[in-house]
Formats: C-alpha cells, sequence, structure tokens
C-alpha cells in the first residue's frame, strides 16, 4: 500500500509525491524533498506525535522513473490505533521490493487542473514550525481551507500532469478499471480509458491527452521535433481513400529555455534522445493537425502531415511504459 497524500511541515498543507515531484524539480522553488519532513496525511495520527514522526518517498527525485513513485512508511513509523492508514505499517519493511503493489498507482484524480498550484511556505524554523503543530488544538484542515484557496487540488485533484498518466500507464491491464474511473480537464469529462486516445486516432476527437511510441527524436537548432511510430489513416475532401500520414509534436528551445522545471525537462529529453529504450509520449493542450509540408529531397514537392507545436510542457511527458508495449492493433 501507498499513500496517496502526505502532510508537507514547511508548506503546511498535504502533497501528493507528483506535487513533491513537481517541486523537486521546479527551480523557481527551494524545495528538496531529501530535506523536507512528511508525516501521516490524517491529522488525528500526525498530532499524536512529533515531528520526527516521518513518512519517507520513493521515486521522488529520479526525473526518468519507471516504478510508480509514492509515500511509505519508514521501518520507525507510527500510527495511531484507528488512524486508517495504520493497516499500511505492515508493509514498512524498509525493503522496496517487498511491497507488492508497489506497481500500480491506486488514487486516480477525477480531474487534472490546469492551473498551477501554489505554496506558501511556513515559517523557515523547524522547532517553531513543530512547536504550532503540536500545540495547536484546532484540526489544522480548518486554518488551510482559509490561508490556502489552492486546497482543492486536494485530495482528488491535481495539477500535475504526470499523475493521471502514471494512473493510465501503470493500470493499462486493467482496462475495466481505466472504462470506470472519470477524468475531467477543463469542461470535458470521459472515463481514464477514452480520454488516453492513441495518437494513430486523434482525427476522432479533439481536446484529448493524446500518446503513442516515439519511432524518433531530432534534434533541430530552433526546436525538437518527436516522430510517432504510429500513422494516421485519413482520407482527404478531394480523395478516394484513406491514406497514412506521419504525427509528430515540437518542442520549441525557446519555450524549455523559459520553462521552471528546464534542468530536468532536458536531462529528460537527452535520455529520450540516447535511450534504446522504448519511450512513448503523452501530451495534452494540442491537436496535430494536416499540414503541408516541403520535401526534403524536392523542395518543389510538398507532402502531408499530422503536425502540432507543443505550447505548455507542464503537460507533456516523455517516458518508458513497458506495459504499452505491444499494444500496436486494437484500440483501448
Ligand atoms: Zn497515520
Amino acid at each position: 500500500m501507498k499513500f496517496d497524500l502526505a502532510y508537507c511541515l514547511s508548506l503546511d498543507d498535504k502533497l501528493s509525491i507528483y506535487d513533491v515531484r513537481d517541486l523537486n524539480f521546479d527551480e523557481t522553488m527551494e524545495f528538496d524533498s531529501a530535506k523536507e519532513h512528511f508525516q501521516c496525511p490524517n491529522d488525528a495520527c500526525r498530532l499524536a506525535f512529533d515531528a520526527a514522526n516521518v513518512l519517507t518517498t520513493f521515486n521522488a527525485k529520479n526525473v526518468n522513473y519507471v516504478r510508480t513513485p509514492h509515500f511509505k512508511n519508514t521501518p520507525s513509523t507510527r500510527h495511531v490505533a484507528d488512524c486508517p492508514y495504520a493497516s499500511l505499517k505492515a508493509s514498512a519493511s524498509g525493503v522496496d521490493g517487498a511491497e507488492t503493489d508497489d506497481s500500480r498507482e491506486e488514487h486516480f484524480p477525477s480531474e487534472l487542473l490546469l492551473t498551477r498550484r501554489e505554496y506558501v511556505r511556513k515559517p523557515s524554523n523547524p522547532a517553531v514550525a513543530a512547536d504550532v503543530v503540536r500545540d495547536d488544538p484546532k484540526p489544522t484542515t480548518e486554518a488551510s481551507n482559509t490561508e490556502h484557496p489552492s486546497r482543492e487540488s486536494a485530495p482528488d485533484k491535481t495539477s500535475v500532469f504526470a499523475h493521471p498518466v502514471e494512473c493510465f500507464v501503470s493500470n493499462f491491464e486493467d482496462k475495466d478499471l481505466l472504462k470506470r474511473m472519470p477524468l475531467k480537464i477543463g469542461e470535458h469529462t470521459a472515463p481514464y480509458g477514452s480520454f488516453f486516445k492513441k495518437i494513430e486516432y486523434l482525427t476522432d476527437n479533439k481536446g484529448l491527452i493524446y500518446w503513442g511510441k516515439i519511432k524518433e527524436i531530432k534534434d533541430y537548432t530552433q526546436s525538437f521535433r518527436i516522430d510517432f511510430e504510429q500513422k494516421v489513416w485519413f482520407k482527404q475532401a478531394d480523395e478516394a481513400k484513406k491514406k497514412p500520414y506521419s504525427v509528430n509534436v515540437y518542442l520549441s528551445k525557446k519555450l524549455i529555455e523559459n520553462y521552471r522545471k528546464r534542468k530536468a525537462f532536458l536531462e529528460e529529453i537527452k535520455h529520450a534522445i540516447d535511450s534504446e529504450a522504448e519511450l512513448y509520449c503523452f501530451f495534452y493542450g494540442v491537436t496535430p493537425e494536416l499540414k503541408q509540408v516541403p520535401s526534403k529531397k524536392n523542395p518543389e514537392q510538398t507532402f502531408g502531415v499530422f503536425s502540432a507545436n507543443i505550447e505548455n510542457l507542464d503537460h507533456f511527458v516523455i517516458r518508458e511504459a513497458p506495459g504499452l508495449s505491444g499494444t500496436q492493433s486494437g484500440q483501448l
């Protein structure tokens, strides 16, 4: 079992592990999960112990992870008897591999918020902060509600794109579950299973999360181009039958230069260029459209390609996803 959230002492708020990853890589925020104190998300349980009773993280700082990130007990973490997380204590073996259900993300956010969550840091003196937590007789949720309007990001909403992607990837075998769990982005709600659309079917519907296996990543002066392996079969108005078209997305280097997670993003994409592993790309916010581009060999000729410029790197992920291989045929 994994914790869906943990209380972060210095931010006085409950964070998902994906929030923590986002903060770790954010160069505009002073945050290092290795130095932070994370505690049980159950308020009563947390307040029953001192600040030294902490949870630990798994895959909080690894840019290119394969196994599902999460919070977990340390061998010495304690919970009060009626804490809903107390039963998880059994998994506190201290050995990562001993947890049998590590490999699935069980906490499905019902909504991806398109506005980033904002954090307000508590006074930096940890001794003072700990005293406030211990001596405050009121449940901290009350204060949090009024102080943080962004509070609605917890518990079942997220603003970190990697979270719904991990839900989809790690539960890919469980088609019924993906059909059952709803996901809302903007005005559109659909089950995870249909909100995530294979890139070859992108003409079915606009505004979804498109995903596909990467064929090649090209490093140009102004941009990176991600070519997908699968093609879109499409019939133009003046044609008799469907023809296959390549699909790609462009990432502007200027966009990356100004990105708050620039270093982590460059590490992710450089790793992807060098990697021998099968990699998948997920993105939301743009739908590739048919464009005519000049042929390299014969500049007077043009050919059609489905293409889009990624506009927001927060809604773009390249990753390994071993469970998705062998999914060439058939639609989810
Ligand atoms: Zn607890």
